[in-house]
């Protein structure tokens, strides 16, 4: 095996990742549906939920490893005869094990997708309960639809948002879709992209600023199920 196809196995294998982010995010989504049912009462199928979101996090962790061990180990035969590639197999193998080994649960906790399962859950329970008290006084209807008309718009595409993303340097939301093509035209101009949201001082959004936010896009749904109702 050459040390060519050990890198685009690599980048394959670093692919993957994309994909378990996703996963991720789904399982999140679920969790939120449960909340919204059942509130906070099935603790059961939360706990299994993130059992789940933690093997994510330990596939995802395992990669980083994994790829960690054929760069150290590769980097140290690139320069010595064909011979001591033969070692590399065994070698990798050892140190993906140490690595792995040194890896606790509290880190697997640390992954930004597992924090966002935990904050979303706690996230949506609260708005779910806001919700129900809001119903009980009879809140101005009209005023409610004006604020929520307000926070769920783009402020590119000057509808409401379809999958909010939100910045976490200044907290406003876009749509995914549109602030990615946004960035990217200017980046591709080699400019920077200020965030679009008006009295924003931010000048530089960058792609890894943004989350997507699963309990922002749920609110949404909903929203637009009670006013697709009346
Ligand atoms: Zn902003």
């Amino acid at each position: 095996m050459s040390l060519s196809s050990v890198q685009s196995t690599l980048s394959t294998l670093k692919s993957c990742q994309t994909d378990i982010e996703a996963c991720m995010d789904m399982v999140s989504d679920v969790a939120l549906g449960i909340v919204e049912a059942q509130g906070m009462d099935n603790s059961q199928a939360l706990k299994k939920l993130e059992e789940m979101i933690m093997e994510c996090s330990r596939l995802d962790r395992e990669i980083n490893c994994f790829v960690e061990s054929v760069d150290e180990m590769t980097a140290q035969v690139r320069n010595e005869p064909p011979e001591a590639m033969v070692h590399l197999r065994n070698s990798v193998k050892e140190h993906f094990t140490e690595l792995m080994a040194g890896v606790t649960d509290a880190e697997l906790q640390r992954h930004s997708k597992v924090i966002s399962f935990k904050d979303n859950v706690r996230k949506y329970a609260m708005h779910a309960g806001q919700t129900a008290a809001e119903n009980q006084e009879e809140l101005d209807e009209d005023i409610a639809v004006t604020q929520s008309q307000t926070n769920f718009t783009c402020p590119l595409t000057q509808v409401e948002m379809v999958n909010p993303v939100k910045n976490k340097k200044c907290n406003h939301y876009y749509d995914r879709e549109a602030i990615l093509e946004m960035i990217k035209a200017r980046h591709k101009n080699k400019k920077k992209f200020r965030c679009p949201k008006v009295g924003c001082g931010n000048t530089d959004v960058q792609e890894s600023d943004l989350e997507l936010d699963l309990v922002m896009k749920r609110m949404i749904q909903n929203h637009k199920r009670q006013t697709g109702k009346t």
